[in-house]
């Protein structure tokens, strides 16, 4: 009896938050709710707190100019669940897109997705991503709204109503053509 543990590396690999995110620094107040005048507090669809989460949270918010069209932040059960909603074909059009695309850059001065800078971009629209662990900033994106859209292409019609439905829920103001950042986003860990 004396082989179990040799051969059995327990390597504890589902413990993301512990392994896959490093704090870069504070929440930049650009991802702070805009409602709230400060960093979000709680899950915009579960409710739970977000301090609460080892592995995480996302947060995204939509431009359009300096004005913010929507924002909302999901604990990473949330978005897997709604990652997880969306049919096969979509995720993995939206993998694809990303991965094939997906420039390894980090922060808000240019796409993540195409080499749009941010202070010439050819669309009002942009979204900014940030992945959150408590009050720090672990990884942060702007995507372009030519890329945006892109991605939304890429999302069958039933995805897309799921999204709408999110949106609609959540965001009553919000005109109903505009679709939410993907739920994939690059920097999302599900
Ligand atoms: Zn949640
Ligand atoms: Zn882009």
């Amino acid at each position: 009896m004396s082989d179990s543990s040799d051969d059995n590396h327990d390597l504890r690999s589902d413990q993301p938050g512990e392994e896959g995110l490093r704090i870069r620094g504070p929440i930049p107040e650009e991802l702070y709710s805009f409602y709230e005048e400060r960093p979000f507090k709680c899950c915009t669809r579960c409710g739970e707190g977000l301090a609460d989460f080892a592995e995480g949270y996302r947060v995204s918010k939509v431009y359009r100019g300096e004005e913010v069209i929507f924002e909302y932040a999901l604990c990473l059960p949330c978005l897997r669940t709604m990652f997880e909603e969306s049919s096969e074909e979509s995720k993995q059009a939206l993998m694809k897109f990303q991965m094939e695309r997906f420039r390894f850059v980090t922060g808000f001065d240019e796409c993540a997705l195409c080499d749009n800078q941010r202070d010439a971009l050819p669309t009002m629209e942009y979204g900014l991503v940030g992945i959150c662990l408590g009050e720090g900033l672990a990884e942060s994106n702007l995507i372009c709204g030519e890329c945006m859209e892109a991605m939304s292409e890429c999302v069958s019609e039933e995805t897309r109503k799921g999204w709408d439905r999110f949106v609609e829920d959540n965001f009553p103001g919000v005109p109903a053509d505009f679709e939410p950042m993907p739920i994939r986003g690059p920097v999302t860990m599900v």
